[in-house]
C-alpha cells in the first residue's frame, strides 16, 4: 500500500465522511502543493480561497513563529498589541469608520453579523428578519445554513431558526418583495462564491443600498470569499459604488491560521456591548500576527494590482476554452475569482484537471471555480493554463 492509500484508509475508518477529499498532500510553496507521493500540483483553489498570498509565505511564517514564541494565547480578558493594530488596520482598509469583532471562521463572522443585526433590531422596532439571497453561501452553523439560500445544506436539519427570508440575487424587485415590517437586514455576497461565482450587478448593489437607507435596514456584505484582494480590491463591495454597514471576513485574512472578523461602520460600532458576544480564540495573538503580516504582504507587493492583472489573463484563457469547446458554456467572475460554466457535471472536469496536475474546485453542479493565489507567477499561471488545455482536449476529444 502506498503512503497515500494508507492515509486514505485511515480517513475512511476514522473520519466522519463530510467530505470526499481526493489527493493526499504534505507540502506546499507559493501556488504549488505536493502530494505525499511527490506529485506536484498547481493549486488554483488556494486552499479554497485561504492562501491569497500563496502557501507558506515566508513573511507570514516568520510572523507566526515569532509570535507563538512570546505570547500564543491570552483570551479577551486581556489586551495585546496585535489585536489593536489589526482592528485599526481593518477599519482603515474599509473606510467605514467603525469597529471590529474577532472570531475564528466565516460562519462565526456571519453569526456575529446576524446577532448584531438582531440586537439592534430588537431595540429598533422589534425587527429580526434577515433577507438573504438564493444561491448564497454563509456557513454551516444552524443560523448560517438558514441564511444560506440553498436547500441542499438545510435538508435534514429542521427545525431551522426562524427569521430568514429569501430573494433572488441581482433582482432588486424580489428583494423589495421579501422585505416586511419585521425585516432588519439584507445580507449578500458581492460575488457569490459557492453559489456559482456570480458577481452582483452595479444596479443591484446600488438598489440594495438604497432600499436599506429607505427602510432603515442594515446592509451586510459577506466578504469571506470575495474579500482580502481576491477581486482586485480589498473588498468585493469596493467594485461597486456603495458601502455596506457591516461586512464579514475570514478565509484568507490570516493566510491559513483560522480567523474571522466582523467589521462595522460608525453607526453600528457600539451595538455589541460588554458581555453581549464573545469568543475564546477570537483575535488570538498568533492569528493577529499572521493577519497583520498577510495584509503587509498584499500592500508591499501590490497583490491587488496583481489580482486584477492575472484575473484578466486567466479570464482570457478560460474564454478561449469556452470558444474552443461546446461543453464550456460561459466564463464569469471578478479579478481572480472566476467560474467556468460546464454543460456536464463540473466535478468531472475538476477531477480531470487534478489528474492532469491542476487543482480547482466546483461551485455548484455546473461551475468549475478558480481561486488562484494572487501572487502566482505569470509563468506558473501560463503553465497551469496549458496543462488544463491539454486535459480539456483529452476530455472533450479534440483531435491534435
Ligand atoms: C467559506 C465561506 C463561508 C464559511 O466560512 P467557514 O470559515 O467555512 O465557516 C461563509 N461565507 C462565504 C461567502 C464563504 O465562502
Amino acid at each position: 500500500m502506498s503512503k497515500s492509500e494508507e492515509i486514505a484508509e485511515i480517513y475512511k475508518q476514522y473520519m466522519m465522511p463530510t467530505y470526499a477529499p481526493s489527493v493526499v498532500l504534505d507540502k506546499a510553496k507559493g501556488s504549488r502543493v505536493f502530494g505525499v507521493d511527490g506529485t506536484q500540483y498547481y493549486d488554483l483553489t488556494s486552499g479554497i480561497g485561504v492562501h491569497n498570498i500563496g502557501h507558506c509565505h515566508p513573511e507570514v511564517v516568520k510572523a507566526i513563529q515569532s509570535q507563538v514564541e512570546v505570547l500564543g494565547h491570552c483570551s479577551n480578558l486581556f489586551m495585546h498589541e496585535g489585536q489593536a493594530l489589526l482592528a485599526k488596520k481593518l477599519v482603515e482598509l474599509s473606510g467605514l469608520g467603525g469597529k471590529v469583532f474577532f472570531c475564528n471562521s466565516g460562519a462565526e463572522a456571519n453569526e456575529a453579523a446576524i446577532k448584531l443585526a438582531r440586537k439592534w433590531g430588537s431595540a429598533n422596532g422589534g425587527r429580526y428578519e434577515i433577507v438573504t439571497m438564493r444561491n448564497s453561501f454563509h456557513g454551516r452553523t444552524l443560523a448560517t445554513i438558514t441564511a444560506t439560500g440553498q436547500d441542499w445544506c438545510q435538508q435534514g436539519y429542521e427545525p431551522l431558526p426562524v427569521g430568514f427570508a429569501y430573494a433572488d440575487f441581482n433582482d432588486i424587485e424580489s428583494v423589495k418583495a421579501a422585505v416586511t415590517d419585521k425585516t432588519v437586514a439584507i445580507m449578500l455576497e458581492a460575488v457569490q462564491g459557492e453559489g456559482g461565482v456570480n458577481p452582483a450587478t452595479e444596479e443591484f448593489m446600488a438598489g440594495v443600498r438604497a432600499l436599506c437607507d429607505e427602510k432603515n435596514l442594515i446592509m451586510i456584505c459577506d466578504e469571506v470569499q470575495c474579500g482580502m484582494g481576491r477581486t482586485g480590491k480589498w473588498w468585493g463591495w469596493q467594485n461597486y459604488s456603495v458601502q455596506p454597514d457591516l461586512f464579514t471576513v475570514a478565509k484568507s485574512i490570516a493566510d491559513g491560521i483560522p480567523m474571522g472578523a466582523l467589521v462595522s461602520n460608525e453607526k453600528f460600532a457600539d451595538v455589541f456591548t460588554v458581555g453581549s458576544h464573545a469568543s475564546t480564540f477570537g483575535g488570538n495573538p498568533v492569528a493577529c500576527a499572521a493577519a497583520l503580516a498577510t495584509i503587509g504582504v498584499i500592500e508591499k507587493y501590490d497583490l491587488l494590482g496583481a489580482a486584477a492583472k492575472k484575473g484578466e489573463m486567466l479570464k482570457a484563457a478560460l474564454e478561449s476554452f469556452a470558444e474552443k469547446y461546446d461543453q464550456i458554456l460561459d466564463v464569469r467572475g471578478l479579478g481572480l475569482m472566476l467560474g467556468m460554466v460546464t454543460e456536464g457535471p463540473a466535478k468531472d472536469v475538476v477531477q480531470a484537471f487534478a489528474d492532469g496536475g491542476v487543482l480547482t474546485c466546483t461551485a455548484g453542479e455546473h461551475v468549475v471555480r478558480f481561486l488562484p493565489t494572487l501572487s502566482m507567477k505569470d509563468s506558473h499561471l501560463e503553465e497551469a493554463v496549458e496543462m488544463m488545455g491539454e486535459t480539456l482536449d483529452e476530455l472533450f476529444g479534440v483531435a491534435e
